[in-house]
């Protein structure tokens, strides 16, 4: 459902279809060969200042600081365009970490968008089975050229799903920073790229689990963003 025509809108970014149309030519090279991407439609024209539900990080990842801290990096990398192709990092975003707040992210367990409650918050909770985390954005004007007002990020809870070093004989857990680098990317605007053709961009579709290798950006997530907040 298009919801271009509204004045404002909401939209939940979860795995499942790609949205939109490749940035570029879709031949998948590698991380620093491929340069596609999507846009969902919307972006920011201010700074994003987002809190971190700290009483929602669940235990079994211990230290509170470190988690917070592989968010925070997160958000510098889709901030700056950090990445793993010797890229300039210089990108136009605006994004700040304004610390603790006691909101949680307006997303449901099934990972559809709640109500907006005028604060940009990240916290844990339950979601669905298959679902990592989930980005809810909302925005003002048309959907293409609207206006960014909140984003939330939801990242499931669940006991043992994600880890902040990978441990030893990891299997089927997921590197948060890697994952919340991938949210972070929805919340400024990008889109899914498919897993099956574009596996090595941070915004594929599925991310591998026991990998950290979706900390930076790929060519294409770095190429899409520059396109709408580049300077140049
Ligand atoms: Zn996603």
């Amino acid at each position: 459902m298009s919801r271009s025509a509204v004045a404002r809108g909401w939209l939940p970014v979860i795995p499942g279809p790609p949205v939109g149309e490749p940035a570029g030519a879709a031949d998948s090279g590698g991380r620093c060969a491929d340069p596609a991407g999507t846009w969902l439609g919307m972006r920011w024209r201010n700074q994003l200042r987002w809190r971190v539900n700290e009483q929602t990080i669940p235990a079994y990842l211990g230290d509170r600081a470190r988690v917070v801290q592989s968010l925070r990096s997160a958000a510098t990398t889709v901030d700056t365009g950090r990445n793993d192709c010797g890229l300039p990092a210089n990108l136009g975003i605006d994004e700040s970490y304004a610390g603790r707040t006691d909101h949680r992210a307006g997303v449901t367990a099934a990972g559809g968008c709640g109500e907006r409650d005028g604060h940009n918050a990240v916290s844990f909770g339950r979601l669905e089975q298959g679902l990592l985390a989930v980005t809810c954005i909302w925005w003002f004007g048309g959907k293409e050229n609207g206006r960014s007002v909140e984003a939330d990020i939801l990242i499931d809870d669940t006991e043992g799903l994600f880890f902040t070093t990978t441990p030893a004989d990891c299997a089927s857990r997921w590197d948060l920073e890697g994952t919340v680098t991938h949210e972070f990317g929805h919340a400024f605007g990008l889109g899914h790229v498919p897993f099956a053709e574009h596996g090595t961009q941070t915004m594929t579709d599925g991310l591998p689990d026991c990998s950290t290798a979706y900390r930076g950006l790929g060519l294409g997530d770095y190429l899409t963003l520059k396109q709408q907040y580049g300077t140049n």
